[in-house]
């Protein structure tokens, strides 16, 4: 047996590891206990003395005994490994809770010390992490300021027994006021009415100046505390909690003082408790708040700043409901894929700030520009019954974009195409903007640049020849539809540990089309039903092969979006049982956020099936759509994919960050993990791993690639890791972006 006695300074040893988060236990080589944190000893109930020497058998679980001893010898026999499980530990005479231990061997394998995390605690933060959901909803639902305040207050109250939570926040003109719900002396409610947070001394002060909860635990000899001490023994309050509300940007904008029954220290899940109330005020406080962030995505397009689809059908619908006339200019630009894929994206991007720059700058103040996607813009000119002033605007537009753009080192114009539909404040918006699309293509046939006004011959002839969902049926039949694979990169390994299928069609006379062009389409119709089938046998076929060559304990997750009417498919969960014949795993389902479910019932009923059967779910895009914390709730997803648009505003923008920060922070809560979505470049990729984001995927790690493409970036079976040296190569092999 080893000397034990040469041991260094047990109390020395605890205080190192002791970072207040857990409870530390050092047991030696024999399973003997030798140390243990203050908080440990006091939670097993045991005097300093009688647990030096005791056998670590002893506080465990008979029915964990076995599980343990192995997992202890495995880790003594390899030092380095960190063994991590669920056991129940005794905390009394046959009294047991549940602990998440980890395990770190120690002094060359002499002594393990245990980090043990209380699971009420966790469950604590996961009620916590659903309260702060409805919090947020309530925000979002257009309730007042102060209602949500108290709202907080309250559940600050319900987590800390006996408390009392008063919030103090900052009015315009810069000083302290109350904001509180139970009753409350006016005594301990006024003592700052009218002090700023600058001057604000005392227990405010000292949570200001450190930025961090300040405890007091005996508030009767405090001075700061004399005009309350009469009200504050009445109620039994001798101890209190502040907490500073930071702002997204960083700043105090106001403080939560909890008064508390006992003049004990809060434990560390009350901490928290404090922590997410203050930060959560700071949200609230914050005039663009968590969710106007959140709304401002969902209607803006994030590359140009201009309204995106969804806002110009808000636009639409508001003049349509007061019976107004409008017309809509559907523009596309005649050369933007050649650019794009020769210039590279980067110039196509540029380009498209620039025509969404000019647009905006050349409108009549009637008018309004959205960009609909891709190269495709739409003006919405309000209140117009003229076709010839339609005209007039189309051509100023033209003109407009007459001029040449620079793009990086070269100069090149571009032409445009602009079709023009009329409502007279009748009649549905897609039939308007189906007609304004229809005499865009008119003109593109043309030869491009040049406008056209929609006629009945344009609407008959085109839509015989554009109706690509008409085609789209026939192109599944004869294999016209490619899926191509985009990785998913782990972010603290760099390993691929998944793919997503993404669909495209290969036209035979339009050429390569992209998801956005066709899935909206098919999703007028039952044909998405027959495509996302499609696409599940196809990716279930493509993961047999890629699963063959991988251990069991190294599964490649496949991801595959399924719109949300396959989601009501009685047959769905069988379908993707089906498609993986292996059995070596199963396939993903992906629900971007944007499809509106219209059955929740019988969808979270589906997401239970799959969930049973060991499928994962994600939900995608998350940010963008607006019942988002809904179905977070509802579908219990296992990955969360932050949308594209968070996370290329992130490094620059505190307020994006924040929202990246607070979704990994309610991810962990909920027990999902992160998955960042259109990481482009390297800043974007540290500040996701300083962050803790688990997963990314995106342009820089591996753009959607065909098959042998995949194979050739990462091995037969996936096996291989990102690296930044070889990303080059991996960009230009792979086409289909
Ligand atoms: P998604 O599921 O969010 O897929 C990610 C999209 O982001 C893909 O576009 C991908 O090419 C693009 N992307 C990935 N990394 C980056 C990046 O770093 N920068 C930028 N700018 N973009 C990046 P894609 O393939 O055009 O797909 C668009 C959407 O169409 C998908 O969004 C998904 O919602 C839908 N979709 C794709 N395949 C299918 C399918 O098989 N079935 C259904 N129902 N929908 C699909
Ligand atoms: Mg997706
Ligand atoms: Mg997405």
């Amino acid at each position: 047996m080893v000397n034990i006695a040469a041991a260094p300074d047990w109390a020395e040893l605890i205080g190192e590891l002791d970072d207040g988060s857990s409870l530390i236990v050092v047991v030696d080589d024999d399973f003997v206990v030798r140390a243990a944190s203050e908080e440990a000893l006091a939670t097993f109930g045991l005097p300093k003395s009688d647990t030096l020497g005791m056998s670590a058998v002893d506080l465990i679980h008979a029915g964990d005994l076995d599980r343990a001893v192995g997992a202890f010898s495995e880790a003594v026999a390899h030092p380095g490994i960190r063994p991590a499980d669920l056991y129940r530990l005794r905390i009394g005479p046959g009294h047991y809770r549940s602990f998440d231990v980890s395990g770190e061997t120690l002094m060359e394998g002499r002594v393990v010390a245990f980090r043990l995390t209380d699971l009420t605690e966790r469950r604590r933060a996961e009620q916590l992490a659903l309260e702060q959901i409805e919090v947020l909803e309530l925000l979002s639902s257009g309730t007042s300021r102060n209602a949500c305040l108290v709202e907080l207050a309250n559940l600050c109250e319900r987590h800390i027994e006996g408390s009392l939570a008063i919030i103090h926040v900052e009015n315009p003109d810069g000083l302290l006021e109350p904001v509180t719900t139970g009753p409350v002396s006016r005594l301990v409610l006024n003592r700052w009415l009218g002090t700023s947070v600058k001057d604000a001394g005392g227990n405010l002060g000292e949570a200001e100046s450190r930025r961090l909860s300040h405890v007091e635990l005996d508030l009767q000899p405090l001075p700061h505390w004399q005009s309350a001490t009469a009200a504050l023994a009445e109620a039994g309050h001798s101890s209190c909690v502040t907490t500073p509300a930071l702002s997204p940007s960083g700043e105090v904008v106001g403080y939560l003082e909890v008064l508390r029954l006992g003049a004990e220290r809060p434990s560390n899940g009350e901490l928290a408790v404090h922590g997410l109330v203050g930060r959560l005020i700071g949200l609230i406080l914050d005039r663009l708040s968590f969710e106007a962030a959140l709304s401002e995505a969902a209607f803006t397009d994030d590359l140009t700043g201009l309204g995106n689809r969804r806002q110009m059908y808000e636009d639409i619908e508001a003049l349509s409901k007061r019976g107004e006339p409008f017309g809509l200019l559907g523009i596309d630009l005649d050369q933007f894929a050649w650019i794009n894929n020769n210039l590279g994206h980067a110039a196509g991007d540029a380009l498209l700030v620039e025509v969404a720059r000019r647009l905006e700058s050349s409108l009549p103040s009637n008018a309004t520009a959205f960009r609909q996607g891709g190269d495709e813009f739409v003006v919405l000119v309000a209140r117009e019954r003229r076709a010839e002033d339609l005209l007039a605007v189309a051509k100023g537009l033209l003109g407009a974009l007459r001029e040449p753009f620079t793009l990086g080192s070269t100069e090149r114009r571009i032409n445009a195409s602009i079709g023009i539909a009329q409502s007279m404040g009748d009649g549905d918006i897609d039939s308007v903007l189906a007609q304004a699309d229809a005499a865009m293509y008119s003109a593109k046939r043309e030869g491009g640049a040049g406008v056209r006004l929609f006629s009945e011959p344009i609407g008959q002839e085109l839509m015989r020849h554009m109706s690509l969902a008409g085609e789209l049926q026939s192109a599944i039949e004869n294999g016209e539809l490619r899926l191509v694979f985009q990785p998913i990169v782990r972010l603290d390994t760099l390993a691929i540990t998944g793919i997503e299928a993404l669909v495209r069609w290969e036209h035979p006379v339009r050429g390569l089309l992209g998801p956005g062009e066709f899935v909206p389409l098919a999703e007028e119709s039952s044909l998405i039903l027959e495509l996302d089938e499609w696409v599940i046998g196809e990716a279930g076929a493509r993961l047999d092969r890629w699963s063959a060559g991988r251990a069991a304990g190294d599964r490649i997750q496949m991801w595959v979006n399924v719109s949300a009417r396959s989601v009501m498919r009685a047959d769905l969960v069988e379908m993707i049982e089906r498609a993986s014949k292996s059995g070596l795993g199963t396939l993903g389902v992906e629900l971007t956020e944007r499809d509106r479910i219209d059955h929740r019932g019988s969808a979270i009923a589906t997401f239970n099936r799959l969930r049973d059967k060991g499928v994962p779910i994600a939900i995608d895009d998350f940010g963008t759509g607006r019942a988002s914390l809904h179905r977070v709730v509802d579908f219990e997803p296992d990955v969360i994919k932050i949308d594209r648009s968070f996370v290329r505003r992130m490094v620059d923008t505190p307020r994006s960050r924040v929202v990246v920060e607070s979704i990994i922070d309610l991810a962990g809560r909920l027990g999902a993990t992160v998955t960042a979505e259109g990481v482009e470049d390297h800043r974007q990729l540290s500040l996701l791993q300083e962050l803790g984001c688990q997963d990314a995927q995106g342009f820089l790690l591996g753009r959607p690639m065909l098959p042998s493409h995949v194979e050739t970036a990462f091995g037969p079976d996936l096996k291989g890791h990102w690296s930044a040296t070889e990303a080059p190569a991996r960009r230009a092999s792979s086409f289909l972006a």
